[in-house]
Parts: C-alpha cells; structure tokens; sequence
C-alpha cells in the first residue's frame, strides 16, 4: 500500500491536521493571517506545531523506506558479441547506457566469433580473443549484469547465401545436404530453404557443440545459455536416413532435452525462442514466431526449466501466458515496433500483480532484442538521443523500442 498524491495535496492534509489538533488557525483578528509570525501568546502553540511537523517528517520517512519497488526480474537486451574492434565502445555502452537503463541479462550472439580453442576448425577468421571475453565479463559483473552467451544449435546453420561454420567444416551433420545453398538467395524459394539445421540424430553432432557450449559458458563466467533453436524450418526431413518418418514434436523434444540435461548436470540453464513450441495454425501467428511444421506438442516433452524467450514483433501476442500455465519461466521479446515492446512490458507487469501466486513469478520480464550489429545499434541510438525532436526521427527502430520500453518500465515500477 502506497501514499498516492503530489506533495501539495499531502502539505494540505498535514496543515488541516495541525490545525485540527492544535487548535491554531492563524486567526488573530479579522480575516486571515497564516503567515502571522507567532508572538508570544502563540508561541507555545508554534513549538507543538514544530514538534508535530518534525514526528510527520520521521512518519513519513519511515513509510517511504517500507515501500518495495516492484520491478521485473528480467530486464534484458539480447544484440550480436561485438565484433573484435568494437569491444572497447561495447564495453563503455554496457556501462555507461545499458547499466543506467538497468538491464541485468544480456544475451549476446557469439556463434563462432569466439577462439575456441576445443574447436579452432570452426572460428571465424577475426574473433574475439579471451581477453576480449573478460572485458566484457569485467563490467557485467561491475553492474550484477548476468550474461547469457548463445551460439545457434539445430536450425540457423546458414543464412541467406552463406553456410554457417559448423556445416562448412563438418558436412556430414547437414540434415539436407541434397539442398544446395544458391548464389542468388531469394526467398521464397523451391527448396523451402531458410536456414541450414543440423541433423540431431548424428551420432558426431553433440560431441562437436557440447565442447562449443561448455567453452563458451565457462569464458563467459556465466551458469546460462542461449541455444537459439528458432524458426528450425528444416528438420525430420523425408531424405534424412535418421530422421525421415519420426516425429517432429518428438525430434525437436528430444534436442531440446538433450542440451537441457547436458546444461542441467553441471548447474547450469538452457535459454531459447519459443517459436517451434506454439501452433501457428491454431492461434493463427503463423510459420515465423510459431510453427506450422508440427514441432509444437514439443511443449509438452521438454523439462520445465528451459526459460522460454518468446519473441513477437508485429502484436503483442498474449503466448506468455500459455508458456507460464506449462510451469515454465518465459520472457516477452521485442524488436523494433516501439508500441508492441511498450505493451509487452504493460502485459508483463499486469501478469504479475493478477495471476495465482503459482504462475506470478514465471513471468519474468522483457527482453529487447537487436538484429543487426553492435556497433550500428549503439551509432542508431546515439544519433536519436542527439535529435532535439524525437518524434521526428524514423520510430520503427531497436532503439526506439529500447528507450520506450525501459522508459516504461522505470515509469510502472516507481510510480
Ligand atoms: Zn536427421
């Protein structure tokens, strides 16, 4: 319970009980004198009204301290790792605007921008050094900031024209090598091909990403991390000897678990999309932050305690609370529609003051993420704080959606 009103409407109130009390209403004559400097006939009256005055000053300094802040657990922002000649700006942008604006998970996109040193074979040609790592470990630990390192696992095994490193070096764990990456990537495209997956029946493939995940996690200083496993369009493909005729849900359950436990044994959590796990022909979101290639009864194979990011960037679609009534922790995500990530933190909050006691607690928060690089979301928000007029500028931005949101959020947790 709070104290709600300006500090003009409390002064009136704290006057009207003083007079009440002390009986002193300024009268000395006709008409009013408030602000009658008081003789000596008054004077005893005045010491008890500045005795009074100082007990309500100490009232009301105790009850403020009593009041609890409500906030969100989860106060994220999910963008590429830096690229290795950003990480020194990155760095003073964690501390000098992500820290101010209270994110405490940062998810960061390393794929293979990282020396692996379990896998050299599989670094990009420029990574981040461990030095580099401990940068960034160093001021997230300055802030209590929890990092969350991801590298995509199952699906996103290529991109547009391009093949991701782990298929380049091992083709065998390609769940549709009889699907050629084009010169000229378009989609659509005859080969419904969006992203590469790996196949998660190869009995090499776990070996090879399990070493990726357990090294990543341990330079990252970090008991989280992000497997991705979003828009996995290619997988209990018909020509795949291992998965062709099993069940998709099943298949997908079964990865999931398997990272799970590998995490779980060590102490450590899996974070990932939400997309493969809601039916988008039933609830009509559809193929890209749902599934519409049978994956989604996964909902009902997979360990509770996989924490759920659920991302919708064109509606705030209300899937949190399904993720919550299966007893899992979920996160709403945002990207750059300022009034959906501005909902999602209202609905958010919402969840939280009216569902059972049970399920309060599962809804956790926001995350904003970005889907371009570092460095051009840092320039991007640079240049909008800079701008004398805000509404001017171009607002289907990340980094809009970013003030907007932290913004509404600092507005409902105060207030
Ligand atoms: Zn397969």
């Amino acid at each position: 319970m709070r104290f709600e009103g300006n500090g003009i409407v409390k002064s009136l109130i704290y006057a009207i009980i003083i007079v009440q009390i002390t009986g002193w209403s300024g009268k000395s004559g006709p008409g009013l004198k408030i602000c009658t400097l008081p003789n000596g006939k008054n004077m005893k009256k005045f010491k008890r009204i500045v005795l009074l005055l100082g007990m309500l000053f100490l009232f009301q300094s105790a009850y403020t301290q009593e009041i609890v802040k409500v906030d969100l657990p989860v106060r994220g922002f999910a963008i590429a790792a830096p690229q290795k000649t950003d990480v020194d700006r990155f760095v003073s942008f964690m501390d000098e605007v992500l820290a101010p604006r209270g994110v405490n998970v940062l998810i960061l996109r390393v794929d293979y921008n990282y020396e692996f040193k379990s896998h050299p074979e599989l670094r990009n040609k420029v990574t981040l050094s461990e030095g580099d790592v401990k940068k960034i470990v160093a001021v997230a630990r300055k802030h209590g900031m929890k990092l969350v390192p991801q590298i995509n696992l199952l699906g996103h095994q290529s991109w547009a024209g391009s093949l991701g490193n782990l298929l380049k070096v091992y083709p065998e764990f390609d769940e549709t090598p009889q699907v050629q990456i084009p010169v000229d990537y378009k989609w659509p495209n005859e080969d419904g091909l969006y992203c590469k997956s790996y196949c998660p029946l190869h009995p090499g493939v776990h070996e090879v990403v399990f070493d990726l995940m357990d090294e990543i996690v341990e330079v990252f200083e970090t008991d989280a991390f992000h497997a991705g496993m979003d828009e996995v369009f290619y997988i209990a493909d018909d020509k795949c000897p291992r998965c062709s005729g099993r069940d998709a849900a099943e298949l997908f359950a079964g990865e999931v678990s398997k990272i799970r436990n590998h995490l779980q044994v060590q102490g450590k959590k899996l974070w990932m999309w939400g997309d493969r796990l809601i039916d988008g022909k039933t609830t009509g979101i559809g193929m890209w932050e749902a599934s519409m290639n049978n994956t989604y009864r996964a909902i009902d194979m997979i360990p509770k305690d996989v924490v759920i990011c659920d991302w919708h960037y064109e509606r705030p679609d209300q899937t949190p609370v399904m993720f919550a009534m299966k007893g899992f922790d979920v996160i709403s995500c945002a990207w750059k529609t300022p009034q959906v990530g501005v909902q999602q933190v209202k609905d958010m909050f919402r969840w939280r003051e009216f569902q059972t006691e049970a399920m309060k607690d599962r809804f956790q928060g926001v995350i904003l993420t970005v889907w371009s690089g570092a460095a051009g979301f840092i320039d991007g928000l640079e240049n909008y704080m800079a701008a004398e007029d805000k509404s001017k500028q171009e607002q289907s931005q990340p980094w809009v959606t970013f003030v907007q949101m932290f913004d509404t959020i600092d507005k409902i947790s105060t207030k």
